[in-house]
């Protein structure tokens, strides 16, 4: 992501008009508003700044921690998959 230093100080987030900060790592630009926190996702290197193509913190990503573990598969070694040619 390569995005002009110059252009970040000029953007905000549509939604609450708070300061962008960049995160690299996921191509988005984030809100630096705690209780707004949206990611708006950077495509080729221009930020798409619409809140329909926003990321929003509370979606997928809200605390359900104890997801693993729980289905514990037919993992026997003894798959019914044996065919006799
Ligand atoms: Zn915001």
């Amino acid at each position: 992501m390569n995005l002009n230093p110059a252009l970040l100080e000029i953007l905000a987030c549509p939604a609450c008009r708070s300061p962008l900060h960049p995160d690299d790592a996921a191509s988005e630009l984030v809100c630096t508003n705690a209780a707004c926190g949206l990611a708006f996702p950077v495509r080729d290197d221009i930020p798409v700044l619409l809140v329909d193509e926003a990321r929003r913190p509370d979606a997928g990503a809200s605390g359900s921690a104890g997801e693993s573990g729980s289905d514990a598969g037919p993992t026997d070694g003894n798959s019914p998959t044996a065919t006799d040619a």
